[in-house]
């Protein structure tokens, strides 16, 4: 039998690739819902012709009814200076477009899944981040449009779980990279990697030891299904999904410019306010409820793979 999945926000860099994923399988019917914002059509252009694959341009702001087995709430621009330009439409997309996705789910008894972010977690006091901490959030700076947005949408999905019955599944996504990533979307994995590319200055924030881990879109793909089919409904989560290598982005920048080679420098920037000065997962939990997932792609590689797009961007 068919089964009917919608993927919000699937024309953006995650919900492309998990799109591409969805659709290997015959029996999945995959609605691909964007607004375009910071989603790109050339993301999902060689999926446009298959049979079990349809694109909606519509923005989750505003109700959407379909009759649906499974919903992924991938929609929210998630790069800092694109949310950051627009901040009253991204808490309404993470608030209104999380009503209107539970809504749906609800209708449907659909099991949805949000796409929440290791930014909960804010400028961390706890370090690496599990699950059971509350977070370290500025509620009234330039991050906070994204990052109380996200956290009220995790309030929303666990006040329908708790007063609807609906079934929710709620991952929080630590900085992934890949390809289908926006080389113009300002983050630093894209800037560090176009930069070198074309021969110019690579930017570093602050003074590159603020530290990030970073995991290969693949490794997230694998979580979210274990996640999303899992064999106990009742897990919801939240859970970790993120590569716990942990580095400087002074080293990154170092690992990009040895992979890509060329003349670029290092050059220091001012750091952006609220910039969190660390962040790594811990994935016990992962481990444990999700079949002993863990990233297996490594930097260097995941880079390369990311390099060779990247090409094709050029
Ligand atoms: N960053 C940087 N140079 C850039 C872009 C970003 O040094 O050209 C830094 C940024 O200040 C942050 C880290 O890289 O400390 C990750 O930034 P990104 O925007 O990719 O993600 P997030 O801050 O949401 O983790």
């Amino acid at each position: 039998m068919e089964r009917r999945i919608l993927v919000a926000g699937g024309a953006g860099f995650i919900g492309s690739n998990l799109c591409a994923r969805l659709v290997q399988d015959k029996s999945n019917y995959v609605i691909c819902m964007d607004n375009l914002y910071t989603g790109r059509m050339q993301n999902i252009a060689p999926l446009l012709q298959l049979p079990n694959f349809k694109f909606v341009k519509h923005d989750i702001q505003q109700p959407f009814k379909t009759d649906i087995d499974q919903i992924y709430n991938a929609a929210c621009p998630a790069s800092p200076p694109a949310y950051a330009k627009t901040p009253m439409e991204t808490v309404k997309t993470c608030v209104l477009g999380s009503i209107n996705m539970l809504d749906l789910a609800t209708e449907n008894n659909a099991t949805i899944m949000q796409f929440s972010t290791s930014e909960v977690y804010g400028d961390p006091a706890m370090h690496p981040q599990s699950e059971s901490y509350w977070g370290n959030v500025n509620p009234i700076g330039l991050r906070s449009c994204y990052d109380e947005g996200k956290r009220c949408a995790e309030t929303l999905f666990f006040d329908y779980h708790r007063q609807a019955g609906t079934r929710i599944k709620v991952i929080r996504i630590f900085n992934t990279y890949g390809p289908n990533m926006d080389p113009a979307d300002g983050r630093v994995v894209s800037n560090f990697i176009m930069q070198a590319l074309r021969g110019q200055d690579i930017t570093v924030y602050g003074d590159g030891s603020q530290t990030r881990s970073f995991q290969y879109v693949d490794d997230l793909l694998n979580g979210i299904d274990r996640m999303m089919n899992h064999s106990r409904p009742e897990f919801t989560g939240p859970v970790n999904l993120g590569n716990p290598h942990e580095f400087t982005m002074l080293q990154l920048a170092e690992k990009v410019l040895q992979l890509v080679g060329g003349k670029s420098k290092i050059v220091f920037r001012p750091l952006p306010s609220d910039d969190p000065v660390k962040r790594k997962p811990d994935i016990s939990l992962a481990q444990k409820e999700l079949n002993n997932w863990q990233p297996t792609i490594q930097l260097e590689e995941g880079i390369q793979k990311t390099v060779a797009y990247f090409k094709t961007q050029l």
